[in-house]
């Protein structure tokens, strides 16, 4: 296995280690958004090293402010760039960039002081319910474990259609949504009370189809370009009053967090696995034909406000997903629906089978009723004002992690009236 001569690089818990190389925005002091590789404890500048004659290929994009142009270049310009990338970075391999000190000056920046940036300019976002224990815990709250599943669950991945324009990237605050609930004596409207987290897992897609244009799941595989961290923030006392009958809408429209680190799929390439035993055969167009589940752990740390040190909320991993990334896209696309560069998929809630491994405060506070302990101190139903929740994520491949790095965000309070200047 070759490591990368990068600072940091060959650390057994760095997220960026040679074999993962994923891709992000950042912009520092003196100069505005680009597109960069992570690699160690640093980011390499992808519109430097094209100014350099570094990388193969026409204009790829990388001196705009999102992955957009590089990802509808397809999977051969991906190939290429991926393995120039792996030669300049690997111990032993081009020296272009390990031996040009000017270069490495200008294009390799410390992490810390790059200040990142969406990804992607993301067109749609849709949100599923892939995930076989949230939807069962869910169900069993609201309907008692015997109906937990609705009839179409184990035929087809269940979603809506959720807002491109309130996904924001790690670091970005959270405030509380106002919304309207059902109380006691009737609805009533204010601040949620009952303001959750979702562990996700996003996928990219890449490559568009047009109006009308069908996918198979082999053909999605392709489409898509790697995947991201995703925190579906929920409020669940508004999703509750709302939901019937056309499901969520203003309590999953406030925000929706994602990592700034996209990992790619030939990054993920050895983590994939194959799916999950099946309570009955699916319809021919989702029937996959390959591995398409990635054995990807993540985790959810919670911190209250001023604490010292985060408390873990959540151990899951992606392999308990019931549905794929490319079956949810193929089930996106067979209507006819035009699919773009840049659409963003979620997974849905990823809970295991403990409760540590509940994906959500609902499911491990019950609905409400239990409080659920914090290793640091402290105990929480649903999320307080100024608590801070970080998701991270990693595959490992032969000691390397693949790594997603960060996707945080930090509770502010909700706006104290409607309409007041903003
Ligand atoms: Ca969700």
């Amino acid at each position: 296995m070759k490591h990368s001569w990068v600072t940091g690089a060959r650390a057994p818990d760095c997220d960026f280690s040679l074999a993962n190389l994923p891709y992000g925005v950042f912009s520092t002091g003196g100069r505005g958004p680009r597109c960069g590789v992570a690699i160690g404890n640093c980011v390499l500048d992808l519109a430097e090293l094209a100014a350099a004659g570094l990388l193969p290929g026409a204009d790829l994009g990388f001196d705009q402010p999102a992955l957009n142009r590089f990802m509808a270049a397809g999977a051969d310009t991906w190939a290429n760039v991926r393995s120039r990338l792996t030669d300049l970075l690997a111990e032993g391999g081009d020296p272009a960039l390990r031996e040009n000190a000017a270069l490495r000056e200008r294009a390799l920046i410390s992490l810390d002081k790059a200040r990142m940036h969406l990804p992607v300019d993301v067109k749609g976002y849709t949100d599923f319910y892939a995930g076989r224990q949230h939807a069962f815990n869910s169900g069993s709250i609201l309907r008692g474990p015997e109906n937990a599943l609705t009839p179409n669950w184990t035929h087809m991945p269940i979603g809506y259609n959720g807002r491109a324009s309130t996904v924001v990237v790690s670091g970005t605050p959270v405030r509380r949504p106002l919304g309207q609930v059902m109380g006691a004596d009737g609805p009533k409207f204010g601040p949620s009370q009952r303001l959750d987290i979702e562990v996700e897992f996003g996928a990219i897609v890449a490559l568009p189809t047009e109006l009308g244009q069908t996918l198979t799941v082999a053909e999605a595989w392709d489409h898509l370009f790697g995947f991201v961290l995703l925190n579906d923030w929920s409020a669940r006392d508004i999703q509750r009053w709302e939901g019937q009958p056309l499901g969520p809408f203003q309590s999953k429209a406030f925000a929706t967090s994602i990592s700034p680190w996209v990992v790619t799929r030939a990054a993920l390439e050895q983590c994939r696995r194959p799916g999950p035993k099946r309570d009955n055969d699916l319809l021919p167009y989702l029937q996959e034909e390959a591995d398409y589940f990635l054995d990807v752990k993540l985790e959810a740390h919670l911190a209250p406000e001023g604490a010292a040190e985060a408390s873990r909320i959540v151990q899951t991993n992606t392999a308990y997903l019931y549905y794929s990334a490319p079956q949810l896209l193929a089930h996106h696309a067979v209507c006819g629906c035009r699919m773009q560069t840049g659409d963003l998929l979620g997974s849905g809630t990823i809970s295991g089978p403990e409760r540590q491994n509940f994906g959500c405060l609902m499911e491990q506070s019950w609905g409400g009723r239990d409080e659920v302990a914090l290793e640091h101190g402290g105990s929480r139903i649903f999320l307080q004002d100024g608590d801070s929740v970080t998701l991270t994520g990693w595959g490992e491949v032969d000691g390397q992690r693949i790594g997603f790095g960060r996707c945080e965000g930090r509770i502010l309070p909700a706006p104290t009236q409607v309409g007041k200047a903003f």
